[in-house]
């Protein structure tokens, strides 16, 4: 199958990508190399990337372009015969202070995938959702039918961005699935994460430290799960026209996620507080149960066994990897 992952040089992407080439499917990454954090993360998956394909019978290709830009996505998804989006400007405060440039990207570079794939001979296009469509939870965990009332631009978005696919769906038959996913975390994941900061002040004997009284609480999601889903549906039809949470369906506190990191790397460490932060949402928590009916999904990871094998990682990365962390 030739695949073209967008935003394949990020950290979700970026796993894909690397999981689709091991899979031995062509890939084609196309990604701006957006300087929103540490440029040297997606330089690294992209090493991985040319690594894996080595020695593959595989087609591998990176372009260095943007979704905003009709030509290039007209040209790349000719030749696609999936469509795998996850290119957009992240981060929930990047998007309060930068409203347009979000909407460019993530509303606008989407339309122009659409577009093209509509023209193109295109199996399917999956899109990359995200928990902050939902808003202020009525009832928890969140069904894929909980009212969407997004509380931030980025959210505003993301929801626009299935609202568009879904119309594509219906007006011009192009088969598309959005997947919701929740905090996503892992291997090569962005630095300004709390998973990553937590994990890098307890590895140097500093107390991680909370936003807010620790009492939010999230579904983390261990990012091998989302590429099982996104790897499932490059063959499946079953959840076309339709949206899908991705998530752990286990959601648990700041506070214990700073726990769990505290307790297996510096238990002596007092964890420490500063005032929260504007735009997060106060809980998270997924209902799995559609993706579980609809594709077989299942979540892999207890989070102190995804947390446990992303301190590995960070153990054996830590010398390029943690200085960006520090940095962010
Ligand atoms: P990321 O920032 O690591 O990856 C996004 C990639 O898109 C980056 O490599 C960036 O350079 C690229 N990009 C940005 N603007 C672009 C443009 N105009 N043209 C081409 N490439 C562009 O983010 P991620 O965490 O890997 O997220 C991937 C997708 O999943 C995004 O759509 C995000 O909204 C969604 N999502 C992520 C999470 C999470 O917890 N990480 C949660 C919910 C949804």
């Amino acid at each position: 199958m030739r695949i073209l992952v967008t935003g394949g040089a990020g950290f979700i992407g970026g796993h894909l990508a690397e999981a689709f080439l091991e899979d031995g499917h062509d890939v084609t990454v196309l990604d701006n190399l957006e300087p929103f954090y540490a440029e040297g993360i997606k330089r690294h998956t992209l090493d991985v990337h040319r690594e894996v394909a080595e020695g593959r019978a595989v087609d591998y290709r990176f372009v260095d372009g943007d979704v905003r830009d009709p030509e290039t996505v007209e040209a790349l998804v000719a030749d696609a015969d999936v469509v795998v989006h996850q290119a957009a400007q992240a981060g929930v405060r990047e998007s309060v202070d930068n409203p347009r440039k979000v909407t460019d990207i993530n509303v606008d570079g989407t339309v122009n995938l659409l577009e093209a794939s509509k023209e193109a001979d295109v199996k399917r296009v999956i899109l990359a959702s995200s928990s902050s469509v939902y808003g202020k939870p009525q009832s928890l965990p969140y069904e894929e039918d909980h009212p969407t009332e997004p509380v931030s631009p980025y959210g505003v978005t993301k929801l626009t961005q299935e609202h568009m696919a879904r119309v594509y769906t219906e007006l011009h038959g192009l088969p598309t699935v959005c997947l919701r996913y929740f905090t996503v975390y892992g291997p090569r994941m962005r630095p300004n994460m709390a998973i990553s900061n937590f994990v890098s002040r307890c590895v140097n004997g500093e107390p991680p430290v909370i936003y807010g009284d620790g009492q939010q609480t999230r579904d983390f999601t261990y990012v091998a799960d989302v590429v099982d889903a996104n790897r499932t549906l490059l063959e499946s039809d079953a959840a076309d026209g339709d949206v899908l949470n991705i998530g752990s369906s286990d959601n648990i506190s700041i506070q214990e996620l700073a726990e769990t990191v505290r307790d297996q790397l510096a238990p002596e460490l007092e964890i420490e507080y500063e005032s929260a932060r504007e735009a997060d949402a106060e809980h998270t928590h997924a209902s799995v149960a559609k993706a579980g009916e609809l594709i077989g999904y299942e979540p892999s990871r207890t989070i102190a066994e995804g947390v446990g094998e992303f301190i590995e990682w960070y153990q054996s990365n830590r010398e390029w990897y943690e200085p960006l962390v520090r940095e962010s």
